[in-house]
């Protein structure tokens, strides 16, 4: 019999697989001997058959009854007892954190008469009608689908009624009244009465839980975070601890760390006689932590005591959540908590300082997704701005773009290329969809632990919440500033997530000091004055050390290259020659393309050449040392002719003026009808080119060869390297490779500078290559794996044509998590790369092999093309720190080693 519900004592923090994070976590406090309430958690193998059969396993509901009675025997009450019921909590939790996706239901086991029972025991009436109304409120939304408006408006009349804001002032008579009227909702809206049997109550909430793993908000917040979309969620069963019995009652949330900066201290919120999300959903406002001192000593010091052990235990900062029972102290949740990219940066290192990791560990705290974050620009400090309000700095950046008060609209404006800032009083879940599309979000309500700072954390994106002075009403779609100045939706703010502040109109940025650091233009003690960059620094200095796999850039002028060198490329991996045939050089691209004699041909490839050189000349000389790896000339040829259409329509205009057109508009016309393909990216591309246009890769070569002959007799050391691209059989790529050998030779003679040991080989971006590269190898002196058209080849389809059409629902429908041409699909393109690059190795032992892609500079892939024992990636210049950290965490053995 499969075991589908485990006992606390029975887990640990490393069984997040099967117990979700919360579940493992809550296991791994309770062996520390912390005080967690009695609990059991459901395994995500139940979830996954539930969601698959859509029932669950039928042993499951027998396991529950075990663990729930051991729960009852531990603490000497049971579920349903009308005197004195044991009452527990329906918890959501999955491997990957994702806070407040799912769903949870509080307070079951409370019915009509556990409700009196309650009340009795307690001595506390209004407490237990407030639970029950928590429960009816909880179980109608989550597990019967009703509109949670509904229950929502009941409490706003009742409170109106009262004239009061405040949820503490209605009394029990009132709480009696609405539980009668979430009642009636609930027969209403369900057809059947909410169910009195808890265990009913139990087993239904589990389900529901179950379900919340596919609620809109949940996928949608999977694909953002690229978390697999079948690993179900987990169900944890805690018994029930008040922190709404009163004011020596309350419910927290902490951070062992400043989750924004990183550095020690006490940050976090607490609501004295609270339950549940009261303190993040921002209904009354809460205390700061450290203010909980004053209300109840002995709970706060404890806490103290247990985040302090916490640390110790996880090496990492944690986030906590926590309720305290009539001066109790209950620990709910904790986890290796969600931070900026600064603070990851910056704790990976204090926890080195500390003493408590190593190195190596320090350096798989940190990715290079965060990376990317520290390097987006900043608003320049000395750039005229208007501030109207601040905030609290709750995640990083700086952003611009026009106010929106709704996230649907947020969406659709995004959709349409326009920068928004999502302004809402606070956020809530539903939210989500906005919070992905806003380049930032701002609220007025709410501190660093609200709804809207945590995701957007989470999210790396740039959010400024409680701006108390702005008085954003999503209604009237406004926002009033301090003077009574009012903002209407569309109109530009700048919003600045490092320091909280918020500014009217356009504020101009600049770059961040970390790209400063790669730039070069920071001093040592610069470096060492700034925590972040000296962080940066420090764990870029290790990813170095650590790595195997080299790092290049995709660059195709002098500048971009000597962009990619400060950067720390180690060489070009692809540097493409097309642009160099375009402008100024478009006309004799033309008369390459329309001669009709052998000498016409000649005269325009003349004509190029000394172009050609002057480019490549530059491209070495930025690289001298390092390799330049350089791809003969590989789009269609009528890219560089007009369009179609545009002749037609030429055509057309003189016809009507009765006239006709010039001669070699005429022969360009022609020429361009005689060239026209169904499929150019499958057509005459490529080493086709080569081979059909005499002459035209032999020109490039000579270029190549002739700078490479200049360069050396300057006292330079060229490293370049010729590519042929789109190859798919040996004979291809042979054929090429004489000829250019034979150029080698000639221009070995004129120079003077032995160019016949320049290195030839070709990418590998065609099935068939890949399946042949044995024998390709035979030709080719290196391999670049052409990864992007690899993806097309492979799949069939065109990235222009597909990304934008089909790709989302694809992704929606599980064919992929993510689109393969962001992270390689490494089922199918991965297999063709593993494949190639063995066979290729087989044939020429020690064959170098490199990744051009996009590909390159993307964290998954790196780590796959590590794995598979390529020599280098490429990228782009500016992802190539990203390429850098990545491949040093790739290398590292530690817990951890994967990209996230
Ligand atoms: P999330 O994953 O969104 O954080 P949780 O399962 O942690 O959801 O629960 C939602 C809220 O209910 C949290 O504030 C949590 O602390 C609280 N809560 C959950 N279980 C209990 C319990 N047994 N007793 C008291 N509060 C609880
Ligand atoms: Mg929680
Ligand atoms: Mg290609």
């Amino acid at each position: 019999m499969t075991k589908f519900v485990y006992a606390l004592s029975e887990g640990n923090k490393d069984l997040k697989d099967l117990l979700g994070g919360k579940g493992a976590n809550l296991a791994e406090m309770h062996n520390m001997g912390l005080p967690v309430p009695p609990s059991f958690t459901i395994t995500t193998e139940a979830c996954k058959a539930y969601l698959a059969e859509g029932a669950e396993p039928p042993e499951m509901a027998a396991q529950i009854d075990e663990h729930v009675e051991k729960i009852e025997q531990e603490i000497g009450k049971k579920l349903g007892d009308p005197n004195d019921p044991l009452l527990v909590s329906v918890r959501s939790g999955a491997k990957f954190s994702m806070p407040g996706m799912m769903e949870t239901v509080l307070n079951i086991g409370l019915n009509d008469k556990s409700v009196e029972g309650l009340a009795a025991v307690t001595g506390n009436p209004r407490f237990a009608y407030d639970s029950y109304r928590r429960l009816l409120q909880m179980f109608g939304k989550t597990v019967l689908d009703i509109d949670g408006e509904k229950f929502e408006s009941v409490l706003d009349e009742a409170k109106d009624a009262k004239g009061t804001k405040n949820d503490l002032d209605l009394d029990v008579d009132d709480l009696k009244k609405i539980v009668e009227r979430f009642k009636a909702i609930i027969a209403e809206e369900h057809d059947t009465p909410f169910p009195q049997e808890p265990k009913e109550q139990l087993l239904e909430a589990v389900r529901a839980v179950f379900r919340s793993w596919n609620s809109e908000r949940a996928v949608l917040y999977r694909r953002q975070e690229r978390i697999p979309t079948d690993l179900g969620t987990a169900v944890n069963v805690c018994t029930m601890v008040f922190g709404n019995l009163g004011q020596t009652s309350g419910t927290g949330v902490a951070f062992t760390r400043d989750p924004a900066s990183g550095h020690q201290g006490v940050y976090g919120d607490y609501l004295q006689n609270a339950q549940g999300e009261d303190v993040v959903a921002g209904i009354r406002n809460t205390m700061s932590l450290a203010d909980m001192e004053g209300v109840d000593k002995a709970a706060y010091d404890e806490l103290m005591g247990i985040m302090a052990t916490l640390e110790g235990h996880y090496k990492d900062l944690c986030d906590i959540e926590f309720t305290v029972q009539d001066n109790k102290l209950w620990m709910l949740q904790t986890r290796v908590g969600k931070r900026t990219a600064e603070a990851a940066f910056k704790i990976a290192c204090q926890l080195v300082d500390e003493g408590s990791i190593s190195e190596a560990e320090a350096l798989q705290r940190v990715n290079g997704d965060q990376l990317v974050q520290l390097m987006f620009p900043r608003f320049d400090e000395s750039a005229p701005k208007e501030k109207i309000g601040k905030g609290m700095n709750a995640s990083p950046g700086a952003a611009v773009g026009e106010l929106c008060f709704n996230s649907p609209k947020a969406a659709e404006l995004a959709a349409q290329g326009r920068k928004v800032i999502l302004a809402r009083r606070e956020t809530n879940p539903d939210d989500l969809v906005g919070m992905i599309a806003a380049q930032g979000i701002l609220t007025s309500r709410g501190g660093k632990t609200s709804h809207a700072a945590v995701v957007a954390r989470g999210m790396g994106k740039t959010c400024v919440c409680g701006a108390e002075e702005l008085l954003i009403d999503v209604n009237a779609e406004t926002m009033t500033l301090p003077d009574g100045t009012v903002m209407k939706a569309g109109e530009v703010v700048s919003i600045n997530g490092t320091t909280g502040d918020v500014f009217k109109g356009e504020v101009a940025v600049v770059d961040p000091p970390v790209v400063q650091y790669f730039e070069g233009t920071l001093s040592e003690s610069e470096i060492e004055q700034d925590e972040l960059v000296h962080a940066v620094h420090r764990l870029m200095t290790i990813a170095d050390k650590q790595r195997a796999l080299k790092v290049r850039a995709n660059a195709d002028t002098g500048e971009d290259a000597l962009r990619a060198r400060r950067f720390g490329a180690q060489g070009i991996g692809l540097c493409r020659t097309e642009h160099m045939f375009l402008g100024d050089r478009r006309p004799l691209v033309e008369k390459l393309i329309l001669a009709e004699t052998p000498q016409e041909k000649q005269a325009a490839l003349d004509a190029l050449a000394p172009k050609q050189k002057g480019d490549f000349v530059e491209i070495l000389e930025a690289m001298d040392g390092l390799p330049v790896t350089i791809r003969l000339l590989d789009p269609p040829l009528h890219e560089f002719l007009p369009a179609q259409s545009e002749l037609i329509a030429q055509h057309a205009m003189a016809q009507a003026r009765g006239m006709d057109l010039k001669e070699d508009q005429k022969k360009i016309m022609a020429a361009v009808e005689r060239m026209h393909e169904q499929n150019p990216m499958l057509g005459l591309r490529g080493v086709r080119l080569g081979l059909v246009i005499a002459g035209l890769f032999e020109m490039q070569a000579q270029a190549i060869l002739e700078a490479t002959a200049e360069r050396k007799k300057a006292g330079g050391d060229p490293q370049p390297e010729i590519m042929i691209p789109l190859v798919a059989a040996v004979q291809e790529l042979e054929i090429m490779k004489d000829a250019i050998r034979k150029v080698a030779v000639e221009v070995s003679e004129k120079t003077g500078v032995d160019l016949t040991q320049v290195p030839i080989g070709t990418m590998i971006e065609l099935p068939r290559a890949a399946i042949t590269a044995g024998e390709i190898a035979e030709a080719a002196e290196f391999f670049s794996f052409g990864t992007n058209d690899l993806t097309q080849t492979t799949w069939g389809f065109s990235r222009d044509d597909v990304e934008g059409s089909f790709f989302s629902n694809y992704i929606e429908r599980g064919i992929f998590g993510v689109s393969p041409f962001e992270t390689l699909d490494q089922g199918g393109v991965g297999k063709l790369v593993e494949i190639a690059a063995k066979s290729g190795r087989e044939t020429r032992p020690g064959l170098h092999l490199g990744v051009c892609g996009e590909h390159g500079g993307d964290p998954a892939s790196v780590h796959f093309f590590n794995a598979i024992g390529l020599d280098y990636v490429s990228c782009s210049p500016f992802r190539v720190p990203v390429a850098r950290l990545e491949a040093g965490r790739a290398s590292g053995t530690e817990e951890g080693s994967d990209f996230r």
